[in-house]
């Protein structure tokens, strides 16, 4: 019987023979085939992930030393090109579609000898808080098949929730990794903005788009993020600067950290009341523990989420103009009088109704006459945002809040309240708007049996302290 713990303690096994890749990757499908109702795939590469694996368990027998994700089971979410494998982002638009090339992160993962074994489920290009919004149908959370998973990566979360892979990629927009690492218990990163490569990633608000690492411990995390990040000549938005490794040799345990919390947000009306309790009550400890911890004001939070949906909205109006039924994937096939009819038709017929509520909202947001009322002001806003945050991290290592002001709710209750859906996103929009990186670790449980997380966040570039920080609670403190 395969069981995995970490990435360290598998290659452990490998190198003891005491298990194989091939087991490992017979373990993972036969996972996926018995938890199928999760929903949590959309393809399964099962034949290539099973000769992959048999690749390696001959490499390593015949003495090649491992490489950093030798045999590594890893899921994809279905924004992210891999090449000659399907690529449809959860939309009838591109059902079908075969990407021609790998993304860069991809190229990565292979390189460095991982097993991908197939492609989630997500919200349709990565909008919406809970895969609802899938062509696919939505994704259950596997603690509770009557909740959603969150999303917009939702079926990359509960691969890794329900035991169905080792990691896996999400796509991180407006917390669309983090929020379902909360609504499943797990671990969810999305790194600073251009710290992995977004060539290959089908963009949804290119300004703001990250990938980012599912994974139930934090070595796990560092070691993907470690080998899929880095430059790229062909995303010049992708950091120049190599990830910061961890040089300092003395004990991370007795490290003590300057925090700070937005008091706006643990008093927002929205925040579960027994989430709050649990968070101040895990301040206290933090406090006790001899780490510093300041509230402060921040006055500028209910502007945020406006913020990021007319410039999120406005850039996907934009990206997503490409699928016109001429260049990729579904076309009509009613016949049309011109080519606006054409176009109009193909879209229609392919788009569901929240990415064609985007689209539209954008091309408003951008339309003569209403651009400065909105695109403008909202680019103002995240100017002013990106000014304070980077202003409150001369002062702080970290910021927490929580990731969701609930815990996951039921499967159908906010599908026709769009307002509420995003309004929701008040505490993960944040990070992106003003590019930091930004983890939700799974610290707590509610009374009502769901798990929640804590989100932490830290300056520009500085995952090490992110990841450091955020094992050392993960260590330390049991909620
Ligand atoms: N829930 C957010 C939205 O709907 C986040 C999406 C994302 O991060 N991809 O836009």
């Amino acid at each position: 019987m395969f069981s995995f713990l970490s990435i360290e303690q598998y290659h452990e096994q490998l190198r003891l023979q005491a298990t194989s890749c091939t087991a490992a990757v017979t373990h993972y499908l036969a996972q996926i085939e018995e938890h199928k109702n999760l929903n949590a795939y959309v393809a399964v590469y099962a034949k290539e992930a099973v000769e992959k694996a048999a690749q390696l368990d001959k490499k390593r027998m015949e003495g090649e030393p491992l490489k950093a994700l030798h045999g590594v089971v890893i899921a994809i979410k279905d924004v992210m090109a891999y090449k000659n494998h399907r690529l449809t982002a959860a939309s009838k638009i591109l059902e079908n579609f075969e990407s021609i090339y790998s993304a860069t992160a991809i190229e990565k993962l292979e390189a460095a000898d991982a097993i991908i074994i197939g492609n989630c489920n997500c919200d349709e290009f990565a909008m919406g808080s809970s895969n609802e919004n899938s062509y696919y149908g939505p994704v259950l959370n596997a603690i509770d098949n009557s909740k959603v998973p969150g999303g917009s990566s939702g079926g990359s979360a509960v691969a890794v929730q329900a035991g169905l892979c080792m990691v896996s990629l999400g796509s991180d927009t407006g917390g669309s990794v983090r929020q379902p690492a909360d609504f499943c218990g797990i671990i969810g990163l999305k790194p600073t903005y251009g710290r992995i490569s977004r060539y290959g990633l089908i963009a949804y608000a290119s300004s703001f788009d990250q990938i980012g690492i599912f994974s139930q411990t934090i070595p796990d995390t560092a070691l993907v993020l470690q080998t899929i990040s880095g430059s790229d000549e062909y995303d010049s938005t992708a950091l120049k600067t190599p990830l910061s490794q961890s040089s300092d040799k003395t004990n991370q345990e007795d490290k003590k950290y300057s925090i700070c919390y937005f008091k706006e947000a643990l008093n927002h009306p929205s925040l579960d009341e027994q989430i709050k309790k649990q968070i101040l009550s895990f301040i206290e400890k933090l406090k006790a523990a001899g780490h510093q911890i300041k509230a402060i004001d921040f006055e500028l939070l209910e502007y945020i989420v406006p913020t990021y949906y007319v410039l999120t909205t406005a850039e996907a109006s934009s990206n997503l103009s490409r699928y016109d039924g001429v260049r990729f994937g579904h076309r009509t096939k009613d016949n049309v009088k011109n080519l606006t009819a054409f176009y109009s038709k193909t879209r229609t017929e392919g788009f569901g109704k929240e990415v064609q509520r985007r689209i539209m909202l954008g091309t408003f947001v951008l339309s003569t006459g209403y651009y400065d009322a909105y695109y403008s002001k909202a680019q103002q806003v995240r100017r002013l945002l990106v000014d304070k945050t980077s202003l409150l991290f001369k002062d702080f290592d970290a910021i927490i809040m929580p990731t969701v002001p609930t815990t996951a709710f039921p499967i159908g209750e906010k599908s026709n309240d769009p307002i509420a859906m995003y309004l929701a996103d008040i505490y993960t929009v944040f990070a992106n708007l003003t590019g930091v990186p930004a983890i939700s670790i799974p610290l707590f449980k509610h009374s009502n049996g769901l798990p929640f997380g804590l989100q932490i966040m830290t300056a520009q570039e500085d995952e090490l302290t992110l990841l450091q920080f955020s094992e050392l609670l993960l260590q330390q403190f049991d909620c």
